[in-house]
């Protein structure tokens, strides 16, 4: 029931581009500007002398400036800073499409051969700039690869083409074939399922399907050089690193991943939730904990501070916890004995645990809600920020975290959480800032090119690259009104949200 809801409330309740790239709410009323390029400086020159070779091998090649700034924009704040304010982020580059592997294997050699650098694009849904020609070149555009390739129901494996979008996927997968990955971020259709690998993405149910990491078997890709390779037609190995590994959370820099193989699951019949208020955040920690380490695994497992229990819920003033699963009735039941054995131990309030459930899977996609509530104006940015950590450390990093961003001037308490728990830290905190003014605080890798603002390396039980940054931007609002633009193909279609 879960996972089979997520296919008709995808995303914004079916506001989205499907199975094309969907533009940041902002860019609907922000044509690409003329000014200079804010996140490329100095480009080599490149990809402009061999256009015509590109265009002999790949489906679609544009060097159009206007189409050029349409199609690098992403989700990034740091791209809006820029483009709103009439600067374009990455105007310099040449957009070439691909439509099959053979394709993408050429436009690698061509770059390859010239030394130009090459930059893959899909959803464009992240949110840190990792699909931008910072360096100019090419952006490869990968969405053509649309397609299941073939589907194992004895193993249940699914081989997919990475372009494809992650609800066309979904929905093939559970219409055709009676199947589901489990992975839901809550971007997933507007970004593909090579972007989730590429960014090692993790899902609202990921305490019961895993990661991405955990779902790949196999996947091919293309190296720089232009030569092919294929990883994994099996489950398991027992000899050498797992080469697969390397790809995922790669983010486009060791190759282009065109095809992946994708342990998937029954779709569920049978559904349930429960819910409960805590006194302390660091109380619903603790039963969270105790539920996972009693080996219980409820696919969602969320703990919403007081403050996002109100926003969310209209329960201010308790920490409110939702658990839910689906599955194999027998498994579920059990699951649930074991979480509202916990519960009853140590919440200080049942809640409705359907009317929460309820309520969650009707507005989980919706994104870029962090927003509303405040009179947006210059500069005004809303964003999440993620967190993984062990047990141990993760009462007082939700206390640091909530202090030093409630320290930043200007500063406004958002109403929005977006963020699943890992499995193995099941109530990262989640929260959104947003602030009118003050310095940035980021988290994660930017743009190709420009060196971590902070790191993460190894610390951490798990780690989502997807982490995203809260910050004010230095400029005005000023983007000139869509009206008075040539209207791009995007502006045209019914505006979306940024997301957070
Ligand atoms: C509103 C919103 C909510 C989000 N929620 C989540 C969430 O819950 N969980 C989560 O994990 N993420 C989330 N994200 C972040 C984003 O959706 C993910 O990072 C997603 O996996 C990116 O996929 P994409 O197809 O859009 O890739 P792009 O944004 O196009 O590319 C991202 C990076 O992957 C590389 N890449 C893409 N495809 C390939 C390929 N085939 N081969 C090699 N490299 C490739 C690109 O070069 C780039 O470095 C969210 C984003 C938004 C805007």
């Amino acid at each position: 029931m879960i996972s089979r809801q997520t296919i008709t409330h995808p995303f914004n309740r079916g506001d989205y581009v499907v199975g094309a790239p969907t533009p940041p709410r902002w860019a609907a009323d922000c044509p690409p500007g003329d000014g200079p390029a804010s996140l490329q400086g100095d480009v080599p020159s490149g990809a402009g002398r061999v256009v015509a070779e590109l265009r002999a091998v790949a489906a679609a090649v544009h060097t159009d400036r206007d189409e050029v700034v349409l199609r690098t924009r992403d989700w990034w704040a740091g791209t809006s800073i820029g483009e709103t304010d009439g600067a374009p982020a990455t105007p310099d580059a040449v957009i070439v499409e691909a439509a099959d592997e053979d394709q993408v294997a050429a436009v690698v050699r061509v770059c390859a051969a010239h030394g130009i650098p090459l930059t893959v694009s899909a959803g464009r849904s992240n949110v840190l700039g990792a699909a931008l020609p910072v360096h100019g070149g090419v952006v490869l555009d990968v969405c053509r690869l649309n397609s299941i390739v073939a589907f194992d129901a004895e193993s249940m494996i699914v081989e997919v083409q990475a372009g494809m979008f992650g609800d066309l996927f979904e929905k093939e997968l559970q219409e055709v074939h009676g199947a589901t990955t489990g992975h839901w971020p809550s971007a997933f259709a507007i970004s593909t399922v090579g972007g989730w690998a590429a960014c090692r993405g993790a899902g609202q149910l990921s305490t019961r399907y895993g990661k991405i990491e955990d779902m790949v078997v196999g996947l091919d890709v293309v190296l720089p050089d232009g030569s092919t390779a294929s990883y994994g037609t099996y489950p398991r190995a027992a000899t050498g690193p797992d080469l697969r590994q390397l790809f995922i959370g790669s983010e486009g820099t060791l190759g282009v991943i065109t095809r992946l193989r994708l342990r998937v699951h029954r779709l569920p019949e049978y559904a349930k939730g429960l819910a409960y208020g805590f006194a302390t955040f660091a109380e619903g920690l603790d039963a969270c904990r105790e539920i996972l380490q009693r080996g219980a695994t409820p696919a969602c497992l969320r703990l919403y501070d007081a403050h996002e229990s109100g926003t969310h819920f209209g329960e201010a003033g308790t920490n409110l916890l939702l658990i839910a699963d689906e599955g194999d009735p027998t498994l579920v039941d059990a699951t649930m004995a074991v979480v509202a054995d916990v519960c009853a131990a140590t919440a200080s309030v049942t809640l409705d645990g359907d009317a929460v459930l309820a309520r969650w899977l009707d507005e989980r996609m919706l994104v870029g809600k962090s927003g509303d509530g405040f009179a947006k104006g210059p500069g005004f940015v809303a964003d999440t920020c993620e967190i993984a950590a062990p047990w141990s450390s993760l009462a007082p990093i939700y206390t640091e975290v909530v202090e030093a961003i409630e320290a930043v001037p200007g500063t406004l308490r958002a109403p929005r959480t977006s963020r699943t728990p890992t499995p193995t830290a099941p109530a990262s905190t989640s929260r959104c800032a947003a602030t009118s003014n003050g310095p940035a605080a980021a988290s994660g890798t930017g743009p190709r090119g420009t060196p971590p603002t902070t790191s993460s390396s190894g610390t951490a039980p798990r780690s989502a690259t997807t982490t995203a940054s809260a910050c004010s931007a230095p400029r005005t609002w000023s983007g000139p009104s869509a009206a008075a633009s040539g209207r791009s193909r995007w502006s045209s279609r019914p505006s979306t949200r940024p997301g957070s």
